[in-house]
């Protein structure tokens, strides 16, 4: 289950991940009145569950009430690759000095967890890691997890800045508890960023938490609701069905997720064969 940037951030701060101030509002009018309660440059960013929402203008800096609830209203029922923003989280703008990447994710082919960090964080991390790979650290993490001497040696392998490796480290450490004790398969912060008055902090966050897993968790059921779920996936689920939609055009369903799994790829073969047509969904209603 993907976590809203807000979900995320409240994981964080359970866990000692240093933030700015921020709230959350769903309307622009909410918006208005947060600058008087946080200060007044704050940020504006949109709460969906996809990357690359500042690029898409989903993340604005605003000066005072009037501006942020104008940013609000741009930002409120936009569409971001596919997703309608209904809600925002406003917080206290950063003056950002460096912007570093950061994350923890599992790694099911070599049964591992993998640390990815970069001192060329930011909205371009795809690009620096397609053009310059050796500018991106891939560490992985052994059963023994990670503490700080060896979040330290990441931070250096990816060239933070001697002056903010400490207080990095331990900030990755505090993540490192976030995937463990969450059973989260991913964690990123991008960027995490140094500011200029030398704070270093987690601006985005980025969690997804194990579904096999939430059984261990209730305290994370409220973040199941999350607005934008698939509606059809909501209602599949209420009914203890095993649903998932896809972007095709030929309904699918099946016993048992092997079956559904292979008629997938019957369908999808043959679609090729008749200009593209593919599977509408994955929908398995039991093989017991
Ligand atoms: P994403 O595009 O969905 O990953 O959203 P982010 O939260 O990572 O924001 C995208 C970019 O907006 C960041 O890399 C920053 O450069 C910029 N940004 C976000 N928050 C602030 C802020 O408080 N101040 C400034 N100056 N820039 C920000
Ligand atoms: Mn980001």
């Amino acid at each position: 289950m993907d976590l809203h940037e807000y979900e995320a951030k409240q994981l964080f701060g359970e866990y000692g991940v240093p933030l700015v101030e921020g709230e959350i509002a769903d309307t622009p009018e909410q918006v208005r009145l947060a600058p008087s309660r946080i200060g007044h440059r704050v940020v504006v960013k949109a709460q969906v569950k996809t990357g690359g929402r500042g690029k898409a203008g989903g993340v604005r800096v605003a000066e005072g009430a009037d501006d942020a609830r104008a940013r609000a209203e741009q930002i409120l029922g936009m569409d971001i690759r596919g997703h309608t923003v209904r809600r925002v989280l406003v917080e206290e703008a950063s003056d950002i000095a460096e912007e570093y990447y950061f994350s923890f994710l599992l790694d099911r082919a070599n049964r591992t967890f993998l640390s990815i960090c970069s001192a060329e964080g930011g909205v371009e991390i795809e690009e620096v890691a397609a053009t310059r790979p050796e500018a991106v650290v891939r560490t992985p993490v052994g059963p023994e997890g990670v503490d700080q001497a060896s979040a330290l040696a990441i931070c250096r392998a990816a060239g933070l800045p001697e002056e903010v490796r400490d207080r990095a480290a331990q900030v990755i450490t505090r993540l490192w508890e976030v995937a463990v004790k969450e059973d989260a398969t991913l964690v990123e912060v991008n960027p995490l960023v140094r500011t200029a008055d030398g704070r270093i902090i987690a601006l985005d966050g980025k969690v997804t938490l194990d579904g096999n897993a939430a059984f261990r968790h209730p305290e994370r059921n409220p973040f199941v609701d999350g607005a934008d779920t698939d509606e059809r996936e909501n209602r599949a689920r209420e009914k203890g069905l095993n649903y998932v939609r896809l972007d095709g055009e030929v309904g699918v369903i099946g016993n048992g997720a092997g079956l559904v799994m292979s008629t997938l790829d019957v369908v999808a073969r043959a679609g090729e064969a008749h200009g593209g047509v593919r599977p509408a969904n994955f929908l398995d209603i039991g093989g017991g």
